[in-house]
């Protein structure tokens, strides 16, 4: 399965929307921001440009997509009015795969701007806004045209379901399960890790030509701090999501060799998987990697999270008539975990600079 034709955040602002279900990332942004202004603040500290490429990767809808941007603007104008040193031209690109609802973003542009004209002076001739369709695991920008790049809470989902686990339908090697669960074997752990590999090897790379000498990057996503792969801090939302969807195998609401053939495109790395991946492709120095702990909440919070996030692509694969049951039966799993354990899970923040 190919993440862009099926990936994409629940649209609009209904109930189920990503535009009203995401906290728990707006929560990493802000616990980003610290992280943000120093490496914008760095881009700005050898030469300060009169054009300034920013790009947002994974960008979504919905408040998130402009936050950041709107704390990357606020760090350039504070720095410039410190240096006393004329605002550079800035060039906004957000980017999302195709499926994504870009026009709910680009509907909230002209509050955007009147707010920035408002705020600081700043018109339509010293901002431009625009979207990119395209995956990021390759080239989106010209040579040389970024100064600064951001991804937040975009870069766990891989660029595809690893090959071999969607080859062997008939003999499926990860049965009832739907990504590294303890009863997976060697071979579901290796074709995992070599798909992350291959991927945010490819990122990086894209990242390095399209980056000035110097520019900073700050990616956020979701990892481990467990060297196992199979450790529940990584692999509970989906196992548990398996058990609803075993549960409805049973009674026969869905066929059980449609979860066998089912493989979430999806990966927690280590930050040592990280940062070997890094130091191998070579463009980038690490200025910092850290994990940051989050607990899923008590209520059902996490249960839209999930669903705004993994629907599009459980809908195209189980069909849309039996989506309300299984986030039914999901959340009552979730929950009965929940008062169990203090369940949590780990983001990891990671600070790059390109090389010279
Ligand atoms: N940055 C936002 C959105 C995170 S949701 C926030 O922090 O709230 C993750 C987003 O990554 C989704 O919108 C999804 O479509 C996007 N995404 C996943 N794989 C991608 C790829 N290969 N290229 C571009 N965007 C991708």
């Amino acid at each position: 399965m190919e993440v862009v034709q099926v990936l994409h955040m629940n649209k609009g602002e209904g109930e189920t929307s990503y535009a009203k279900n995401s906290v728990v990332q707006k929560k990493i942004i802000s616990i980003e921001t610290s992280i943000i202004k120093e490496a914008v603040q760095k881009c700005l500290e050898k030469n300060f440009p009169d054009s300034m490429g920013i790009a947002d990767l994974g960008c979504s809808t919905g408040p998130n997509s402009l936050m950041v941007i709107s704390d990357v603007i606020d760090t350039i104008y504070a720095t410039s009015n410190q240096k006393e040193i004329p605002l550079p031209e800035i060039r906004v690109s957000l980017n999302d795969l195709p499926g994504n609802d870009f026009n709910s973003i680009f509907i909230s542009l002209p509050e955007f701007y009147n707010q920035l004209k408002k705020e600081k002076n700043i018109g339509q001739e010293g901002c431009f806004i625009s979207g990119v369709a395209g995956s990021f695991y390759g080239r989106l920008f010209p040579k040389k045209s970024l100064h600064f790049v951001h991804s937040s809470s975009s870069l766990h989902w891989l660029s595809q379901v690893p090959r071999v686990l969607d080859s062997n339908i008939l003999k499926p090697l990860n049965k009832g399960k739907i990504y590294i669960s303890k009863s997976s074997p060697r071979s579901v752990l290796d074709a995992y890790l070599s798909q992350f590999k291959r991927d945010f090897t490819l990122f990086l790379k894209s990242r390095s030509e399209e980056m000035v000498v110097d520019g900073h990057m700050v990616l956020s996503f979701i990892g481990r701090v467990s060297a196992d792969p199979a450790s529940g801090e990584s692999c509970m939302q989906w196992e548990l999501l398996a058990q609803a969807l075993m549960s409805m195998a049973l009674e026969g609401i869905i066929e059980e060799e449609k979860i066998d053939s089912f493989n979430a495109p999806s990966y927690a790395p280590s930050a040592q998987e990280v940062r070997s991946v890094v130091e191998e492709e070579g463009s980038f120095t690490i200025n910092c990697l850290e994990a940051i702990e989050i607990e899923w909440d008590g209520g059902q919070q996490a249960v839209k999270t999930i669903r705004a996030v993994a629907e599009s692509m459980l809908e195209v694969h189980f069909g849309k008539e039996i989506m309300d049951e299984l986030f039914k039966r999901y959340a009552e799993l979730v929950g009965d975990y929940i008062s169990k354990t203090r369940a949590k899970f780990f983001y990891l923040v990671i600070s790059l600079t390109k090389k010279g």
